[in-house]
Order: structure tokens, then C-alpha cells, then sequence
């Protein structure tokens, strides 16, 4: 991500303040993380900065996930963890946010080596984190195995089982059906509601990025009959004019690591111009620059990832009437489908596919109707009308507790 990546944080809370007349206190709370916890955890005998950032609990017990990656830091995780408070307050779910990370190139590690890193980071932390303070969960390359060890790292520490402490674990620890999917399905759940409401017919779809979101999200928009013409990962862009075989294309991803190799093979930078009327940014943040967004031509941008897009190139995107789901919503389906295997947790009581995928549904479609009749309502950008919608909950409930 960018250098000064919470910069842009700050700029946008000072573009909302004037947006919502917030007063000096309201902006100080928003603008400081409550707790910045670091460590330097162990594995395979070398040192790696560790975080987590409790952003905000106005609204309930922190929630966020952990990542293992090169350029973690504690800018980078702030700004993650605001993201965070906002992402929960949009989807209406009783959480403040929270974000973790490990500074590491995860591919060097050994699997004995990540198990290493994973229990560090839990004992590094371990007091502030719980199913009623600070939950956890998978970011970028963490998975259900990384929430595995994690958790039982935890249980030791505390002596009791307390599988409510971390979300997206595997199925056998008390896991959630539909949570491997749910940022992707969430994603197009908000992503039809507002195909719906432009009326676009037969739309085509690029998606940068094939990890867990741009994957399973090529799966259901292809089951949907959604023509997916271009997608990418780390080794290349690849284009196919009428629309890929998706199992297809899955199947080549697994059997060789990477989309290459099937359609034509293009640049990253012709991917994002493309002709096309949804792009799908699944992968990393800051991909689209100004630069990058003077040659898009789609008409939807779904964030799944969080942060895809820099604020400069925001405003560019507006002007050029690009609607951008952002990712406080967009990509909200996994936090949804954490909260639902948090209450599974703590209730003991667990559900069937149908049912979450329709708990899923309602939540997503419920937050892009409140969403969009605020995007209405203000005339301005659909992240500009996510932010108020989350900050106006946030300080609401700031002020029941006697904070502003
Ligand atoms: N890491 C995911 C996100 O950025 C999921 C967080 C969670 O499930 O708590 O939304």
C-alpha cells in the first residue's frame, strides 16, 4: 500500500467533518486509534513487527482481521482498523473495528514456521484479545488453519475453550458455514441490487485480483450467468472476448498457481481499461492511481478489496460518473458471516447453509438500501455516503456512553 496510507484516512475524516459539520471533539475521536498494541514476535529463529490496533468500541467489541504480509506496519494497520469500525458500523453489526498484522513475507516461512508466527502473535497479545474485547480473524494470507493455531494458542493460555475468540476458522473448531465465500457472495449481493436499480443488461465483468475474493466471486457471478472477461492475479491479466469458462479457469488456477496461460494474456494496465461495465479490484490496495483511473471505462467499481483505490483517483472516478461500491460495504460479507459465527459461538447453537446464506442476504441488501437512499439523500459519493452513515452511528453511540 501507499507510504502515508493513514494520511489519506486523515484526509478523508476532514472531508467528512465538513460534510457532516462535526465539531473539534467529534474529529479528534475519529481521527485517534484507542488502543495500538506492537510486539516483535519469534518464528524460525528471526524477528517480525507484529500489531493490533483497537480503532474504536463504541459499538461493541473490536472485530478485524490479521494479515502476514511484506508491508504491514503501523500506518498501514491504523488505517485498516478505522476501515474496520466503519465496515461494522455500515452493515449494522455490534462490533468496533480492530485490524492485526505481521510485517513477513509469508512464502519464505515454513508451514512450522507460520504455526510459530501464528502462536506468537496470540501469546504477544493474548490479554487483549476475547470474544467480549477483540476478535480476530483472516486478512491477506491468513486462512482457517492460521485461525486454527491461533485459537488453540489461545484456549491454552486461558485454560477454557473460547472458540467465540476468533472467526474464520475451520468448520471442526467451530467454524461457519458460507464464511469462506461470504466476502465474495456479500460483494455480489450489493453488486446485483445496484445492477438492478441502473438496469444494466448482461453486464461484463473484470476482476483484478484471483485470490479467496476475486475467485469465489468469478464462481457466483458465473453461476449467475455474468459474462467475466478479463481477470488477473500476481503473474498476469488475461482477457477472453466472450466471457471465460469459469470452471475452466478455476481449474487452471489449480492445477497451475496462476490464470495465465488460458484466453489472451494482456497487461495489468489493459485490464483496467477494458471495455466493461463491473471491475472487480479483489487483490491488494492503492492499484488505482489517478493514472490508472483516467482509463477506466466500467460503470460499477466493487471495492472486495480493502482500499483498491487511491483518494485522489476517488474524486477522478466521481467525476467521470464511475460508481464505486466501497469497500466498507462491498467487501462487508465476511465481517457479516463472522458476526453470524461469533453468535454460533457463543450460543452453541449452529446453523445450515440456507439459512446464513439468507441472513447474508438480508444484511447485505438491507446496508445497500440504507446506503444508497444516503447516497441519494447527499449527492455525493457512494463512499462519502458510507462514511456518514458508519460515523453517524459510531458517534451516536459515543455519545450514549458520554464520550462526546
Ligand atoms: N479481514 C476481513 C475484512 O477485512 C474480515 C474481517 C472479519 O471477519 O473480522 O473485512
Amino acid at each position: 500500500m501507499t507510504e502515508n496510507y493513514f494520511d489519506g484516512v486523515l484526509k478523508n475524516i476532514e472531508k467528512i467533518k465538513a460534510v457532516m459539520n462535526l465539531n473539534d471533539q467529534e474529529v479528534e475521536l475519529l481521527k485517534t486509534p484507542q488502543r495500538i498494541h506492537q510486539a516483535n514476535i519469534q518464528a524460525g529463529g528471526k524477528s517480525y513487527p507484529a500489531y493490533r490496533v483497537q480503532y474504536n468500541d463504541a459499538r461493541g467489541p473490536t472485530k478485524g482481521g490479521i494479515r502476514f504480509f511484506n508491508d504491514v506496519d503501523e500506518d498501514e494497520t491504523k488505517a485498516l482498523a478505522f476501515w474496520m469500525s466503519l465496515k461494522c458500523a455500515v452493515v449494522g453489526i455490534p462490533y468496533g473495528g480492530a485490524k492485526g498484522g505481521v510485517r513477513v513475507n509469508p512464502k519464505e516461512l515454513s508451514e512450522a514456521e507460520l504455526e510459530e508466527l501464528s502462536r506468537n502473535y496470540v501469546k504477544a497479545f493474548s490479554e487483549h484479545l476475547g470474544p467480549w474485547k477483540d476478535i480476530p480473524a483472516p486478512d491477506v494470507y491468513t486462512n482457517a488453519q492460521t485461525m486454527a493455531w491461533m485459537l488453540d494458542e489461545f484456549e491454552k493460555i486461558k485454560k477454557q475453550k473460547a472458540p467465540g475468540m476468533i472467526t474464520g476458522k475451520p468448520l471442526e473448531l467451530g467454524g461457519s458455514l458460507v464464511r469462506d465465500i461470504a466476502t465474495a457472495q456479500g460483494g455480489v449481493f450489493v453488486l446485483q441490487e445496484l445492477i438492478k436499480k441502473l438496469d444494466i443488461q448482461d453486464p461484463k465483468i473484470v476482476i483484478q485480483g484471483f485470490g479467496n475474493a476475486g475467485l469465489n466471486a468469478a464462481q457466483i457471478l458465473g453461476d449467475l450467468g455474468y459474462k467475466i472477461i478479463a481477470v488477473s492475479d500476481s503473474q498476469g491479466a488475461v482477457y477472453q472476448e466472450n466471457g471465460f469458462d469459469i470452471s475452466a479457469l478455476i481449474k487452471h488456477k489449480q492445477e497451475n498457481k496462476t490464470v495465465v496461460g488460458l484466453g489472451k494474456q494482456i497487461t495489468n494496465e489493459d485490464l483496467f481499461a477494458l471495455e466493461c461495465d463491473v471491475l472487480i479490484p479483489a487483490a491488494l490496495g492503492s492499484v488505482i492511481t489517478p493514472k490508472i483511473a483516467e482509463t477506466i471505462k466500467a460503470k460499477i467499481i466493487l471495492e472486495l478489496a480493502n482500499g483498491p483505490i487511491v483518494p485522489e483517483a476517488d474524486d477522478l472516478l466521481h467525476q467521470k460518473a464511475i460508481i464505486v461500491i466501497p469497500d466498507i460495504l462491498a467487501n462487508a460479507g465476511g465481517v457479516t458471516v463472522s458476526y453470524f459465527e461469533w453468535i454460533q459461538n457463543i450460543t452453541g447453537h449452529y446453523w445450515e447453509k440456507p439459512e446464513i446464506m439468507s441472513k447474508l442476504k438480508k444484511a447485505m441488501t438491507k446496508a445497500f438500501d440504507e446506503l444508497y437512499h444516503k447516497y441519494q439523500e447527499l449527492g455525493k459519493d457512494m463512499r462519502t455516503a458510507a462514511y456518514v452513515l458508519a460515523i453517524e452511528r459510531i458517534l451516536k453511540a459515543e455519545r450514549l456512553r458520554g464520550r462526546v
